[in-house]
């Protein structure tokens, strides 16, 4: 980020022009944004591509105009101040005192705090609060502190699509909900102006996104590891007073490892699923989601990254298997006994095919996930457009999923009815491993089924269910009376 940051933001006046068109909206409100830093301008250049007449407030307006949009005006900040309905001070908090004698023109208009600490803040006041105090008569609105000069430059299709926001006076955050929208935002009410601080401290957090995913990482590994451990480790100890406790940091890891990467995979595609059925449920769109389901969705990529971790360990774990004291001891065991009984390695071609099959879709799931983590990083997925971006993430994420669900099925092959796999009473790990994602597996089969895609088709083109008049003919005798549905 801080590379992007140094390089100019817009580079001429022309440019902008040919790469969006604006069409200003004579009945939108005029925005004004006092500054004309890397925020301002990224932000004006937005506001110009979602139809807003934009008027920045600089101290020095012949200076930094040409970094502007030529459809955005550049004046002097009182001039802004006058001509704007509401405006975004974007203007490091530790200036916003010098803006005092824009007070009187600055009545009774929004004013937009977008400002960041240095540090997190945990006793207050807010900026906003403080720009608040400085301005009693103007409303001010906490809100776009959460979002990066560079990724508003690139649209709301890059980094977080969410904007907090918080005021006291619900009609400014009313007319900052809809702002945002219309720029492609999804505005998140985080209520009155107390809760400034909060906003304030979102960005200022370490890896705040990766929190649950790595959490779910690391519980899934404990719980595979103890299972396996249990049922590989333990269990022969109990049973043969075998001790295998050298298992423990090798063997017993790299079969844990592909249960976490399969689980956590199967976990990127769940909500999306889920989002799908809710949508097919309700019949529209245009119902927001529940809060954890938009949170996750919002984390598949990090989810889908723990997964890629996993899986790529697990790959070098098992090329490192044969490099043990252990596994050589084994083999030279095994090929000893052999020579003695006079014996030749017995070829099973059942064994063979399973174990190529078996390798082959383990390292085909490997690639594609690889495809996926690249794409996921915000340069190459700045390079490619949308349709790329979805082909890549959901059809080559279903190979991934399904070539990882055909790597395990093949683990497992018939050995789900061998009564010894159930050791201490409990499945095998891989059999508890597959469920989740053939559950998935075929639930997205299920949505191929033409009349279930068709309606979810229509449904993200905006059609619903609710828009439909039902009314009843008249019982003419051709009817009977059945209720005929029309689409207005
Ligand atoms: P910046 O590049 O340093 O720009 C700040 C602007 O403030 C200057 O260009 C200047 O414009 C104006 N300003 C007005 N009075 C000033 C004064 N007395 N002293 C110095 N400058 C004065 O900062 P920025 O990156 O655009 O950030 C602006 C605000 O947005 C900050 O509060 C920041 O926390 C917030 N923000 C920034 C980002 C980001 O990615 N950059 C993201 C979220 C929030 P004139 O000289 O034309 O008056």
């Amino acid at each position: 980020m801080p590379d992007n940051m140094s390089r100019p933001l817009i580079r001429d006046r022309g440019g902008s022009r040919r790469l969006e068109a604006s069409m200003s909206d004579p009945s939108a409100p005029v925005v004004g944004i006092l500054g004309t830093g890397d925020f301002s301008r990224s932000l004006a250049r937005r506001l110009v591509a979602s139809g807003y007449q934009v008027v920045v407030g600089s101290r020095n307006p012949k200076r930094f105009e040409a970094l502007f949009p030529e459809e955005a005006e550049v004046t002097s900040q009182i001039e802004a101040a006058s001509q704007a309905d509401l405006v975004f001070v974007a203007v490091h908090p530790e200036h916003h005192s010098t803006l005092v004698e824009l007070k009187l023109t600055l009545a009774g208009k929004t004013l937009v705090d977008v400002s960041n600490g240095l540090r997190i803040n945990q006793d207050g006041p807010s900026n906003a609060e403080l720009l608040a105090d400085l301005f009693p008569e103007s409303p001010v609105v906490k809100g776009f502190n959460t979002i990066s000069a560079w990724a508003l430059q690139m649209g709301p299709w890059d980094g977080s699509r969410q904007i907090f926001l918080c005021s006291d006076c619900s009609k400014s955050k009313n007319m900052m909900t809809q702002l945002c929208r219309k720029m492609g935002f999804i505005p998140v009410d985080m209520g009155s102006l107390s809760s400034s601080l909060e906003v304030e401290n979102l960005p200022l957090h370490l890896f705040p996104s990766w929190r649950i995913p790595v959490l779910c990482t690391a519980s899934l590994f404990v719980f595979f590891y103890l299972y396996n451990f249990v049922r590989d480790v333990l269990h022969p100890f109990v049973t043969k007073k075998e001790s295998v406790f050298y298992k423990m940091p090798i063997d017993t890891v790299n079969v844990t490892l592909p249960c976490v990467a399969l689980v956590m995979l199967s976990l990127v595609y769940l909500p999306g699923l889920c989002a799908a059925f809710l949508q097919l449920w309700w019949g529209t769109k245009y119902k927001r989601f529940p809060v954890y389901l938009d949170q996750w969705l919002t984390r598949r990529k990090q989810f889908g990254l723990c997964s890629f971790l996993c899986a790529a360990l697990h790959a070098v774990y098992s090329l490192c298997l044969p490099m043990r004291k252990s596994a050589k001891i084994k083999l030279t065991n095994a090929a000893f006994d052999q020579v003695k009984q006079g014996v030749e390695a017995r070829w099973v071609d059942e064994d063979v095919w399973r174990m190529e099959l078996y390798l082959s879709a383990g390292i085909m799931a490997l690639g594609l996930l690889s495809l996926l983590a690249v794409t996921s990083l915000p340069s190459v997925a700045n390079a490619i457009n949308w349709r790329e971006f979805s082909f890549v993430q959901s059809t080559l994420g279903y190979c991934a999923l399904s070539m990882a669900t055909l790597h395990t099925l093949l683990f497992g092959w018939d050995r789900a009815f061998d009564p010894k796999q159930y050791r201490f009473y409990t499945p095998p790990t891989f059999l508890l491993v597959v469920i989740l994602p053939v559950t998935i597996l075929l639930c997205r089969v299920s949505l191929l089924v033409p009349c279930l895609a068709g309606r979810l088709r229509r449904i993200r083109r905006g059609w619903e269910k609710n828009r439909h008049i039902r009314f009843n003919l008249q019982d003419d005798g051709r009817h009977n009376g059945l209720e005929d549905m029309s689409h207005v």
